[in-house]
């Protein structure tokens, strides 16, 4: 792995990232929807280009939240 040789991950507004590897179809491959909830940039499996969350500091943190509030809701409504 050279990943110090890759191009850097293309930024994306939103938790989707939808590649389909070239803007020519005929060079592309069938669309693939990457989620971006992680942190570090998400490949895609066809081509291999990198995308990461615009603003996924924030993001995470505020997904991370809501989460911790929905499992504990989750467990909360589970005891009673
Ligand atoms: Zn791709």
């Amino acid at each position: 792995m050279e990943l110090s040789n890759e191009a850097p991950p293309i930024k994306v507004q939103g938790r989707i990232a939808a590649c389909e590897g070239d803007n020519n179809p005929a060079l592309g491959h069938p669309i693939e929807f990457i989620c971006l909830d992680k942190e570090e940039p998400a490949m895609c499996k066809y081509c291999g280009l990198r995308f990461i969350m615009l603003y996924s500091r924030t993001a995470a943190m505020f997904y991370s939240l809501v989460n911790k509030f929905l499992n504990g809701f989750a467990m909360a409504s589970n005891t009673q």
